[in-house]
């Protein structure tokens, strides 16, 4: 068997496109444009670009973006400023606080983040809306886990009943996808790198979801015949390529459905902020649909 490649980068322009058409929606019903604001503290060169990149599909779709640039020396207190400030706009729908922060900072990551008001969390990352996604409540969902499931779907089949095995048990990972793939009533198991016998299991799953960060540790005798097989992994080789964490040209021959690193799941993460920011923006203003 020859894998179907599930395309990321063609699924996630049908995302942004179908969100340019909601926003355009918005305005021709006269209301106002959704907003979406983003914090970058530091000079971090991968972060800057991260950030350029969810400018410019903000301003492909239609949604306001606002840019909040602090120093590499910003203090405690000045960020939580920030994000006070923020959570009491009411022109901004969505908060996204590029991480990592600086050095100094770092460690109170999670701290900030629970400092974003729940209904402004684009990233899906606030303790309510993991505790929400748990309970099967409408929440922002982690942007990588919700683009996995966007891109299951392309797959056209249910996954009712599937077995799915989720390598990597990491909270913005391989913790919402277990919720996600239960929602649609699969039989999941989260694995992380304590799991005895990792390939058991893994040659039994219908669906692999690949997030532990080791380059083509998922390998062809790991896969059943058939299987869906998601790759999450963005690992550098010795040359700086990208690759993921499946070994995807023999993993290929044997998998029904696979996504490609580059161009599977990456492009989708970025796709989905905008659905989030669509979602805080319905919070916000009452159901848009
Ligand atoms: P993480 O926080 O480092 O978590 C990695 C997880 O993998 C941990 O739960 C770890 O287990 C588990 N693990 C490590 N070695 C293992 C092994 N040998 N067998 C089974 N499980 C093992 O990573 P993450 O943030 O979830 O990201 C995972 C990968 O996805 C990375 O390559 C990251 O760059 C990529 N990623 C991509 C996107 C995207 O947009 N495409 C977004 C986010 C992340 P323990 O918990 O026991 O340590």
């Amino acid at each position: 068997m020859t894998a179907r490649i599930i395309d990321g980068k063609q699924v996630s322009r049908k995302v942004k496109e179908e969100v340019k058409a909601r926003v355009a929606a918005l305005a021709a019903e006269g209301r106002r444009q959704p907003c979406l604001a983003v914090i970058l503290a530091g000079d971090d060169p991968a972060s800057a670009i991260y950030v350029r990149n969810k400018q410019k599909v903000c301003a492909f779709s239609g949604i306001q973006s606002m840019m909040k640039r602090l120093p590499a020396d910003v203090s405690e207190t000045e960020l939580q400023e920030v994000i006070k400030e923020l959570n009491e706009d009411p022109a901004v729908d969505g908060i996204l606080l590029q991480l990592p922060l600086p050095e100094a900072l770092r460690s109170l990551e999670p701290t900030f983040l629970e400092q974003i008001s729940p209904d402004k969390d684009v990233d899906g990352f606030h303790p309510i809306n993991i505790g929400r996604l748990a309970l099967g409540l409408p929440a922002p969902v982690a942007c990588t886990p919700f683009g996995v499931m966007r891109l299951l779907e392309e797959c056209g089949e249910s996954l009712e009943g599937k077995l799915a095995v989720v390598i990597g048990r990491s909270h913005t990972v391989g913790k919402p996808m277990l919720q996600l793939l239960l929602q649609k009533n699969a039989t999941v198991i989260v694995t992380h790198s304590r799991t005895k016998d990792l390939a058991t299991l893994t040659r039994q799953a219908d669906v692999i979801i690949a997030a532990l960060g080791k380059a083509h540790f998922v390998t062809a005798d790991m896969v059943k015949d058939g299987a869906i097989v998601i790759d999450v992994g963005i690992n550098r080789d010795e040359d700086g390529k990208v690759t993921g964490d499946v070994d995807f040209g023999p993993v290929s021959e044997k998998a029904a459905y696979i996504t490609t690193v580059p161009g599977g799941v990456g492009p989708m993460t970025i796709a989905m902020l905008l659905e989030n920011t669509l979602l805080c923006y319905a919070m916000h203003e009452g159901n848009i649909e």
